[in-house]
């Protein structure tokens, strides 16, 4: 290798280096956005688990009664997806579960408008 060969190569380097900085500062990036997403899915998750154990509970408690009346259990589920909407989550087919972000939502307000 002459001087100027050995130059050419280390600027190749250079900028092979930049380029795996880059994708590095990228991959990151992806990274930070899944443990986010992750984080929000658990918490979500544990939401929704515990309103579901409240529900059997309260289902169990119920016992025969609901079967008695058919009106009950309707009521009795609208309550609780209003419940869920009051605390922040989507009750609407397009976006079930998620969190609002302190945003009202057109379809979950319609659907509670409908099932009143
Ligand atoms: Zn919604």
């Amino acid at each position: 290798m002459n001087k100027k060969e050995i130059l050419e190569h280390v600027t190749q380097m250079e900028e092979q280096i930049g380029q795996l900085y880059k994708q590095l500062g990228d991959v990151k990036g992806h990274v930070a956005k899944l443990l986010e997403e992750n984080n929000r899915l658990t918490v979500e998750n544990h939401h929704l688990r515990n309103r579901l154990d409240g529900q059997a509970e309260q289902e169990q408690k119920a016992g025969g009664k609901a079967a008695q009346s058919k009106e009950a259990p309707i009521g009795e589920g609208y309550d609780n997806l209003a419940r869920l909407y009051e605390e922040g989550f989507h009750i609407c087919n397009v976006h079930f579960g998620s969190p609002r972000r302190n945003e009202d939502c057109l379809f979950c307000l319609t659907f509670l408008n409908k099932n009143k």
